[in-house]
């Protein structure tokens, strides 16, 4: 009997908001209110990067491709970043442990799921003038339509200038909408499998209806072309060297009556991202060298420059490797190879509206704290990282040792579905890699859920891994 209550005790973890005193609570609070500032003004992987370049800088970091110019050394406590085209940043605390005794690494991706225009996207049907996008991630492209759409990226221009667009998130700046057919014509529409009711083609985006005087072809058209050029400098040409992302229009907001939740466009993955970049700049010191990676295309699979499987991560610990010592390519592999890792992404929050697609023992609760998840893949863990019990045992320790929440979870029950995340490609380095994360309701729709006390012992959890592990 003893020991099935303690099994009990095990498998239900208590609400972290049952612990915090007054202190406490402000701290949860104050972190929500900073939080929820980030996630309103960053919706793409660029702006991310971006401010999160400018948070570095006031910290003390330093641009790391200065220092490579410059051949200067870098000695224990020194702090760099590493921007990678502006869509992935690397921030590095130099230990007072050389590199080849490894890194402790925090992990997490900048990109979330979007409407991407595409590179030919204006056109007008019946003087209404319309974007064409390809959609970005996985998504349910029912649910992006019918709401309030704002346009963010950048138009590189054939003599090198880059202008950066934002529209629609001042209150004064208009916004942006997908049509959906009226229920009153929909009795076939709304008989197709929720793949089919709103297809990647009919994700097109409403921009205008006044037509410009004096034009007798494509005057809506003609009229956008004309506010662009006299706007933003731009020609209906520049779109084809332009990344402009459709995002849900507006800031992060409390949910609740007792405010304890945060409703916002692409939590997966910055609530990761931020609350490791915040544990990083709050570390002043450490004994293995630091470091928190930002890393975008993470929801197409990683790929390119800018994801995890590009290079450019083990090139900057080669550049480390040189600036701190006499190089050599051992001294690289030493360094992955000898490395920890906290693979950070969202996790399925349990979902009382489905509760049939989640194990109960094994699913990720609100309130709970950081989840830790063994493994993720699909079926038979296919394409999954197995973090190694050993490691989750230190992780556990270090965890109790600092009052962090935390919980281990699945992402739902075995044959119903799955997901990966940047961990088996760490993994490949030889390095300890254990995914981790912050509990999502409604994952990759346009307004996620995250709850406050899970946010807080993320980056606790993330301040007790750079100083334990
Ligand atoms: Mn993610
Ligand atoms: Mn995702």
């Amino acid at each position: 009997m003893a020991q099935k209550s303690e099994s009990a005790k095990a498998a239900k973890k208590a609400n972290a908001w049952l612990k915090y005193n007054d202190k406490k609570r402000k701290e949860v609070n104050a972190l929500a209110e900073d939080y929820k500032a980030f996630l309103s003004a960053n919706k793409t992987e660029r702006e991310c990067v971006k401010s999160a370049v400018e948070l570095a800088k006031k910290n003390g970091y330093k641009d790391l491709k200065d220092l490579i110019k410059a051949g200067t050394k870098l000695k224990a406590g020194d702090k760099v970043y590493y921007n990678n085209m502006g869509k992935a940043l690397a921030l590095f605390i130099i230990g007072t442990r050389p590199l080849e005794d490894g890194m402790k690494i925090l992990g997490a991706h900048v990109d979330s799921p979007r409407l991407d225009l595409k590179q030919v996207p204006l056109y007008e049907n019946t003087e209404q003038a319309l974007l064409d996008t390809h959609y970005y991630g996985g998504i349910k492209k029912y649910q992006w339509v019918t709401l309030p759409l704002a346009l963010h990226g950048v138009v590189a221009k054939k003599d090198g200038s880059v202008i950066e667009l934002n529209i629609g998130e001042d209150e004064n700046d208009p916004v942006f909408e997908v049509s959906d057919l009226l229920v009153h014509l929909a009795a076939k529409q709304v008989e197709k499998t929720g793949a089919k009711v709103i297809e990647g083609e009919d994700l097109n985006i409403l921009v205008g209806s006044e037509p410009l005087k004096g034009i007798d072809k494509d005057a809506v058209k003609e009229n956008l072309l004309k506010i662009l050029k006299e706007k933003y400098d731009m020609d209906e040409d520049d779109f084809l060297s332009a990344e402009i992302e459709a995002v849900p229009a507006g800031p992060a907001r409390d949910l609740g009556l007792d405010r304890s939740m945060i409703t916002g466009y692409g939590h997966d993955d910055r609530v990761c991202a931020y609350t490791s970049l915040v544990a990083m700049l709050e570390t002043k010191s450490v004994d293995r060298t630091a470091a928190c990676l930002l890393v975008d295309k993470e929801e197409i699979g990683s790929v390119g420059a800018t994801g995890m499987q590009s290079f450019f991560f083990e090139n900057a610990i080669a550049e480390l490797v040189n600036l701190t010592g006499d190089y050599s390519e051992l001294k690289v592999r030493r360094a992955l190879a000898n490395s920890h890792m906290l693979s950070s992404d969202v996790s399925a929050a349990f979902d009382p509206n489905y509760p049939d697609v989640f194990e109960t023992k094994n699913a990720a609760y609100f309130g709970k704290g950081i989840v830790y998840n063994k493994y993720t893949g699909v079926k038979g863990k296919s394409g999954s990282n197995d973090a190694n019990a050993e490691y989750i045992a230190q992780i556990r320790a270090a965890m109790d040792k600092n009052d962090v929440a935390f919980q281990t979870a699945e992402l739902g029950k075995i044959d119903v579905g799955g997901g990966g995340t940047i961990a088996y490609i760490m993994a490949k380095y030889n390095m300890q890699v254990i995914d981790a994360g912050v509990p999502v309701l409604c994952m990759h729709s346009p307004w996620e859920i995250v709850s406050k006390s899970d946010v807080y012992e993320a980056k606790q959890a993330y301040l007790a891994f750079l100083k334990e592990i």
